[in-house]
C-alpha cells in the first residue's frame, strides 16, 4: 500500500483549490487517462517546456516586430468597430511619450474596454509587438495591469504544453497550488552525489521548474531538472533490477541437448551461418542448458538473418526433449515462417505445426492434439499459440518475433503455456543501447551485426511526386528485365479505411498501366486474399504489389529489387528502414524510391537524406530518437515500456548509465530496501508508481 504520505499527490487535480468540475474536465483532458483523471502528481510532473521573459520594458520607439514587451502606458483613444460592423476589431490606442502602438481585440465590447483600459489612465500591457501597415500594434495582449498590480507579477512565465480551452497561465496557477501539496520527503538520494551534482532536494527542483527565473531552468545541464530525471531513471532501474532479482529467483529448467538436432538443421541450410547467427546461437544454447530461465533479445537489423538463429533455437530445445513456439505479429509473417522453416525441420526430422486464428475444423484440432501430445514438436504461428485450447505436451522456449508488435502481457502470454519457460523476443526494429537500458533493463542482448555475405547496397533516391510518371517509365524498363516490385501506399493516420482506398486507387491506375501483373495487399483483406496475393507476388505471377504498411514486418522475397514509397514523408524512420529493410535481400542490385510531397519539412527532409546517408538500423535509429525524442520511437509505446515524464532520453544517456550501476549498488547492500535509505527509496518507488516493483519486495 502507497504510504499515506504521498495521498496529497495522489489526490485528483479538482481536489485543489480553484479546481472545479469544467477546469477538472480539462485537466483530465490534458493529463487524465481512459481509467484514473489527472491527479496532482501529474500536474507536477507536467512541467513547463519554456518561458515567456516579459522582463523588457523599452519605450515604445525602441521596440521591434516580434518582440515580447511589457509597456507603461497611457490610454489615449478608443475607436470601436464602425457601425455594422461588429466583427471588426475594436482598437485601443496607448503611447508614452516616444510612440504609440495600436491595442487590437476581437469579439470585445465598449463596455470590458472601460473596465480593462480606461480613458486617460495609466496600464501596464504586456504582449507580442506587430507592425501593420508601417503603426505598432499588439493583438490581445497577454497582460493588462494597473501598475501596482505589475509589480508583483512574475516577469517570466513558465509555458506549458496545453489543451485546448486551458491557458499556460492557468495550468501556472494551479500547479502553484499543486507544489503547496508537496508533503515533506524523506531524501532517497545519496547525501555526497547531491553534494557533488550541487542538487536541490525534490520540493525545491519542482518549484525551480514550475517558477522557473529564466529558461536556463529546463536547459540539459539544469540541476533541478537533473535531479528529478535522475530521480525517476533511479525509479526505474531500480525497478528493473527487483524485477530481475526475482526473475533470477524464478527457477528455469535445465534444457540440454547433444546437438545432432542443430547440426542437422545447419546442414540443411542453403548457406552457411553468419558469425553473428553463430554466436548468437550459442548464447542460447549456453542459456537454455542453465537452470535459470532465459530472457534474452536478440536483436538485429533488417535482413540480418534472426528467424535461422530462432529456428536452431527451437532446435536445441526439441534436442533436450521438450517444445518450442514462435509467435509472429501477423498471418502472413507466420505464414511465410513455417514455409521456410517446416522443409528444414523436416530435414532434421523434426515435426512442426502452424496454428493461426484461420487454421479451422478438423486441421485445428489434429494440430492442438498434436502439440498437446508432443507429436508436434514446434509450434509456429500467431497469437493463436497461447489461446486457451492451446496446451502443449511440454515447452520449453517460447520465441516472439518482431516482438515491439506484441504488448507486454501477450508476450508473456505464451510462456504461460509452459513450466519456467525460457524467452527469446527478436526485434527486427534495432533498439539503441540507452533504449535497451530503459525498456528491458538487463536484459541478455545477442547482436546481429552483419548481414548475410553477398548483399548488395541499396540505392536510395528522393524525388518529387509530380515525377510519378517518370517512375512509372522506369518501372516498365525494370520489369523488361524481370524486376519485382514492391509500391507501398501512403499511411493516413486517422483512418484505415482512406488508407485502403489510397491503394486500392493507386492498384487500380498502375493495373491499367501494365495489366495483370499487378497485385494488391492490404491490411482490409481477407487471410485467404492475402495469402493469395503474398503467394502470387512470391512465385512471381504478380510483379508489382501495392501494398498499405503491412509489408512492413518482416515480409522475405529476395527476388524483389524495387520499393517505392508513396508520400514518404508521412513515415516514420523507422518505418522507412523497416519497409526499405524488404529489398536488397537477394543478389541483384535494389533500388528505393522515396516519394514526397513538395517541398517537404524540415524533418521529412532530414528523414530522407538520412535515409539516403545510410543503411544501417543502429544510425538509423539514433537518428530516429534524435529528431522525435524517445516517446514514440520504435512502437516502444505499444510494448508498453515505461515512457518518462522528467528524463529525456536524449540528453540524460549518462544519467541513466549511472542510475542503473546505482540501482545495483543500493539492492546488493540492501536487497529489501529495509534500511533508512531504503524505507526513502520505496516512497520513490512509489512516487513514480513503479508498485508492481514494490510488491515483488514484499513477496521476497
Ligand atoms: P530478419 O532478421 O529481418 O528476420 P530473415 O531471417 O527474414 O531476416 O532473413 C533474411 C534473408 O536472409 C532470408 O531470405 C534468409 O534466408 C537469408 N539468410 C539468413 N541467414 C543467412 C546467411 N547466413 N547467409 C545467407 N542468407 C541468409
Ligand atoms: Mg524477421
Amino acid at each position: 500500500m502507497r504510504p499515506a504520505l504521498l495521498d496529497p499527490l495522489f489526490a485528483p487535480v479538482t481536489a485543489l483549490p480553484g479546481v472545479g468540475p469544467r477546469l477538472g474536465a480539462l485537466f483530465n483532458r490534458l493529463l487524465g487517462t481512459a481509467e484514473r483523471p489527472a491527479r496532482v502528481i501529474d500536474l507536477l510532473f507536467h512541467l513547463p517546456h519554456s518561458v515567456i521573459d516579459r522582463s523588457r520594458r523599452p519605450p515604445i520607439r525602441d521596440t521591434r516586430e516580434g518582440d515580447i514587451v511589457t509597456l507603461t502606458v497611457r490610454v489615449a483613444e478608443h475607436r470601436p468597430p464602425p457601425p455594422g460592423r461588429a466583427r471588426a476589431p475594436f482598437r485601443v490606442l496607448v503611447e508614452d511619450g516616444t510612440g504609440d502602438v495600436t491595442l487590437v481585440f476581437f469579439s470585445m465590447t465598449q463596455a470590458r474596454i472601460d473596465k480593462m483600459l480606461p480613458l486617460g489612465e495609466t496600464r501596464v500591457v504586456s504582449g507580442r509587438i506587430e507592425f501593420w501597415e508601417g503603426f505598432r500594434q499588439m493583438v490581445h495582449p497577454d497582460r493588462i495591469m494597473r501598475e501596482e498590480e505589475a509589480r508583483d507579477q512574475p516577469l517570466v512565465e513558465p509555458v506549458y504544453g496545453q489543451t485546448e480551452g486551458l491557458a499556460s497561465r492557468t495550468i501556472a496557477r494551479i500547479a502553484q497550488a499543486a507544489l503547496g501539496r508537496l508533503p515533506h520527503l524523506p531524501e532517497w538520494q545519496d547525501a555526497a552525489w547531491l553534494a557533488q551534482q550541487h542538487s536541490p532536494d525534490v520540493a525545491a527542483a519542482l518549484a525551480a521548474l514550475h517558477r522557473p527565473e529564466s529558461a536556463t531552468a529546463f536547459a540539459p545541464e539544469s540541476a533541478a531538472r537533473k535531479r528529478l530525471a535522475y530521480d525517476e531513471l533511479l525509479a526505474s532501474q531500480l525497478a528493473l533490477a527487483l524485477m530481475r532479482a526475482t526473475r533470477r529467483r524464478a527457477s528455469g529448467r535445465v534444457n540440454v541437448g547433444d546437438g545432432r538436432l542443430v547440426a542437422a538443421v545447419t546442414q540443411a541450410l542453403p548457406f552457411s551461418l553468419t558469425e553473428g547467427q553463430r554466436q548468437a546461437v550459442a548464447d542460447i544454447r549456453r542459456d537454455l542448458a542453465e537452470p535459470q530461465r532465459m530472457l534474452r533479445l536478440l536483436q538485429g537489423d533488417v535482413g540480418s538473418g534472426k528467424t535461422v538463429v530462432a529456428l536452431l533455437a527451437m532446435a536445441s530445445a526439441v534436442e533436450a526433449g521438450r517444445q518450442a513456439a514462435l509467435m509472429a505479429p501477423t498471418d502472413i509473417l507466420a505464414r511465410q515462417h513455417f514455409a521456410r522453416l517446416e522443409p528444414l525441420a523436416r530435414a532434421a526430422g523434426i515435426t512442426m505445426a502452424l496454428l493461426t486464428g484461420r487454421e479451422k475444423g478438423a486441421a485445428r484440432a489434429a494440430t492442438l492434439a498434436a502439440l498437446e501430445s508432443g507429436a508436434a514438436q514446434i509450434a509456429v504461428g500467431t497469437h493463436a499459440l497461447f489461446q486457451d485450447a492451446v496446451a502443449f505436451h511440454d515447452l520449453a522456449l517460447a520465441v516472439i518475433d518482431e516482438q515491439h508488435r506484441f504488448g507486454v502481457h501477450q508476450r508473456f502470454g505464451l510462456s504461460r503455456k509452459g513450466e519456467g519457460v525460457d524467452m527469446l523476443v527478436m526485434t527486427a526494429t534495432p533498439i539503441p543501447r540507452t533504449l535497451t537500458l530503459t525498456c528491458f533493463g538487463d536484459m541478455d542482448v545477442s547482436v546481429l551485426r552483419e548481414k548475410p555475405a553477398g548483399r548488395k547496397p541499396i540505392d536510395t533516391r528522393a524525388m518529387p511526386l509530380e515525377r510519378l510518371h517518370d517512375v512509372v517509365d522506369g518501372l516498365h524498363r525494370a520489369l523488361a528485365r524481370g524486376a519485382r516490385v514492391y509500391w507501398v501506399c501512403p499511411l493516413v493516420e486517422e483512418s484505415e479505411t482512406i488508407d485502403v482506398a489510397a491503394a486500392q486507387e493507386r492498384f487500380e491506375d498502375l493495373q491499367r498501366i501494365f495489366g495483370p501483373v499487378v497485385g494488391l495487399l492490404h491490411g482490409k483483406m481477407s487471410g485467404r486474399d492475402k495469402d493469395a496475393a503474398m503467394g502470387a507476388f512470391q512465385r512471381g505471377e504478380t510483379r508489382i504489389l501495392v501494398a498499405t504498411t503491412v509489408i512492413e514486418v518482416g515480409v522475405d522475397v529476395p527476388e524483389a529489387t524495387i520499393m517505392v514509397i508513396e508520400h514518404a514523408e508521412r513515415f516514420g524512420l523507422a518505418q522507412l528502414h523497416q519497409l526499405r529493410g524488404r529489398i536488397g535481400r537477394g543478389a541483384d542490385a535494389s533500388t528505393c524510391l522515396l516519394l514526397y510531397k513538395a517541398p517537404p519539412g524540415e524533418v521529412a527532409k532530414a528523414r530522407i537524406n538520412i535515409m539516403r546517408e545510410t543503411e544501417d538500423g543502429f544510425r538509423i535509429a539514433e537518428e530516429d530518437l534524435r529528431l522525435r525524442g524517445e516517446g514514440e520511437i520504435l512502437g516502444t509505446r505499444q510494448s508498453g515500456a515505461p515512457a518518462f515524464h522528467l528524463a529525456r532520453i536524449e540528453d540524460d544517456a549518462d544519467l541513466l548509465r549511472i542510475a542503473r550501476d546505482d540501482a545495483r549498488l543500493i539492492l546488493e547492500r540492501d536487497p529489501g530496501l529495509a534500511g533508512e535509505r531504503g524505507q526513502a527509496l520505496r516512497i520513490l518507488l512509489y512516487l513514480f508508481e513503479r508498485d508492481e516493483a514494490i510488491r515483488l519486495l514484499r513477496a521476497g
